[in-house]
């Protein structure tokens, strides 16, 4: 595999070996390397000193399931340090298929066009389609699906990542060539746009899957994942309710973020509950699906198509943070107006948590009300617009929340808090006050641990433990779902890994990978000048009850500072 350079201002590709200290690593892990290696710390994220990589993991290449993902980093116009967002579809299995361990996107062209980025067997060349700016992800991802045929792969961005907003983020085609799988956190989108660069194409033809060393020992390894993964209860309910299982569960533990963070049980959670879902879409039948897969060979599927009354695709697919932070935070409890206001978000190019905190800023400034859908979708066609209010929005929570006076501002590191209120999955909190990536549920979430959520002591343990396995996942290029299959064969993932590469490591691969990752990480937001002060929950969390049980964030401010001593 090589390392494929492009520098956006020449226009042109340079194709190097992989350094040494770059092989063992893939996806998040090898992107927080190449940042450190080449990324000031100290940069202006939408300057030309910036990098926009994408790096399939260790393992993308062979349809393992659910093992197909592609990381996208670069520093966070967002946050301001180090991120790594990854996302299913189709764009890590066509890099891997082309011999792509990182595709670096560098520099800045110094004119105002936008170009197509085509990746093939060739090289690369930039095109210029001049109906692209300004369209929509949906309209954008068909006319480059006529213009460059239906089996290419595409990441695009859409009018929030052309506007420079730091909640825009990349979209990806899943393998029905819908654009819905989005590498959403930290403005990734926006990054990508200063580099004029309104899509990649990625053509596999003529490419072949990465060579296995030992095919025998794979296979092998292979089936073991593969049985350990059906077995899994959880797989099943995955498959069933998808993401959005998980509003009943966070309502119970009172942790769904409703109108603004302000209560932890949401009165119309029902109504919203992957439960609900479920009955609703097969009820409406026609291209409704509550089970369906993002990326080829994935066997939990844990995707769904939402379709309107007549069963048309509105949106797919609805998930839990969507739902969330576009539904409970916003006091909205129809699942039909959620899934139109997530076809917009994602049309705009945009992270719904982000933006669906920043709406929930909006309702508590009196500018709507809670539970006024038509207005939610009226502040999106703001941002649409491009208006004042709108770009805004476009910037996220904090800024919105700093512009409009209102207090309660669920951020860290500048990034929206996920569907999880801190207060109630204490663990959870831990990882969005310390993860290098801002607040972010997918670098450690701690709802299924079997502990006491609103006891303080042991969640920092629990978070780091969390926090270490989801890095290493992430490096592999593993579904977090994938884990579910992991988790009951952990000696799959050194026999995959030593069959795929002819290496001889150990049990505790996984656990080296994440700790090698984070403190990378750690080390670039040093650089970007971070301190432990930027480790904390806001503080109002930490005094304001949460209801219904009355909680506050009372995690110790030593035990955040110790979760990297290790
Ligand atoms: S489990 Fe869900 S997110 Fe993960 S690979 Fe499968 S469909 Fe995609």
């Amino acid at each position: 595999m090589h390392i494929w350079r492009v520098n956006t201002r020449k226009q042109d590709l340079k194709v190097e070996p992989v350094p040494a200290s770059w092989e063992h690593l893939g996806g998040r892990g090898l992107i927080s390397r190449i940042l450190l290696d080449e990324v000031p710390g100290t940069c202006d994220p939408l300057g030309k000193y910036n990098e926009l990589v994408f790096a399939p993991g260790l393992l993308v290449g062979h349809m393992l399931s659910s093992c197909d993902r592609i990381s996208v980093g670069g520093k966070s116009p967002l946050t301001g340090g180090i991120k790594e967002s990854n996302a299913g579809g189709r764009t890590g299995l066509h890099l891997a298929y082309l011999g792509i361990k990182a595709l670096i996107i560098e520099d800045q062209p110094a004119g105002d066009s936008y170009f197509v980025l085509h990746v093939s067997k060739e090289g690369v060349r930039f095109d210029q389609v001049n109906q692209l700016p300004g369209l929509g992800v949906y309209e954008s991802a068909k006319l480059l699906l006529k213009l460059y045929g239906n089996k290419v792969a595409i990441a695009l961005i859409g009018p929030g990542g052309e506007m420079g907003f730091a909640s825009a983020g990349i979209l990806n085609l899943d393998k029905d060539a819908v654009p819905s799988r989005i590498n959403a956190r930290g403005g990734l989108g926006a990054l990508m746009g200063s580099k004029k660069l309104k899509a990649i194409v990625i053509n596999n033809q003529g490419g072949v899957k990465p060579p296995i060393a030992h095919l025998d020992q794979f296979r092998q390894a292979q089936k073991a994942f593969n049985k350990s993964l059906m077995a899994h209860p959880q797989t099943r309910v995955y498959a069933e309710y998808g993401t959005a299982g998980m509003t009943r569960m966070s309502n119970g533990f009172g942790g769904l973020p409703t109108r603004n963070f302000s209560s932890g049980q949401f009165e119309g959670a029902e109504k919203i509950s992957g439960e609900y879902m479920r009955e609703l879409l097969l009820s409406r039948a026609g291209e409704s699906n509550p089970t369906h897969a993002c990326m080829v060979g994935c066997t939990i599927r844990c995707s769904n198509i939402f379709g309107d009354k007549d069963g048309q695709n509105v949106v797919s697919p609805l998930e839990y943070e969507t739902i969330g932070l576009l539904g409970a935070n916003l006091g909205i409890d129809d699942l039909d107006m959620i899934a139109r206001l997530n076809w917009e978000v994602n049309d705009l190019g945009l992270d719904s948590i982000e933006i669906g905190a920043a709406m929930g800023i909006v309702c508590e400034a009196g500018m709507i009300d809670f539970g006024d859908s038509t207005g939610a979708l009226a502040l999106l066609k703001e941002i649409r617009k491009g208006s004042v209010l709108g770009r805004l929005l476009g910037q996220g929570a904090e800024v919105t929340g700093r512009v409009l006076g209102v207090k309660r501002i669920p951020v860290v590191k500048g990034q929206a808090m996920s569907a999880y209120d801190p207060r109630a999955i204490k663990g959870t909190g831990v990882t969005y006050a310390t993860s290098p990536q801002g607040a972010d549920h997918t670098c450690g979430l701690t709802i299924r641990a079997k502990v006491d959520h609103l006891d303080p002591c042991g969640q920092a343990q629990l978070s780091r433990n969390s926090q270490i396995s989801n890095a290493g996942y992430d490096t592999l290029g593993a579904c977090i779902f994938a884990g579910f299959g992991f988790a009951g064969k952990p000696e799959t993932i050194p026999d995959l890994l030593n069959a795929r590469f002819d290496w001889q490591v150990g049990s505790d691969i996984l656990e080296s990978l994440g700790r090698e990752c984070l403190a990378l990480e750690r080390e670039f937001n040093r650089r970007a000048g971070f301190t432990p002060a930027n480790d904390r929950l806001p503080e109002w969390m930490l005094t304001e009850p949460l209801p219904p049980h009355n909680a506050v964030f009372d995690v110790s401010e030593e035990d955040l500072d110790g979760v990297f001593d290790w």
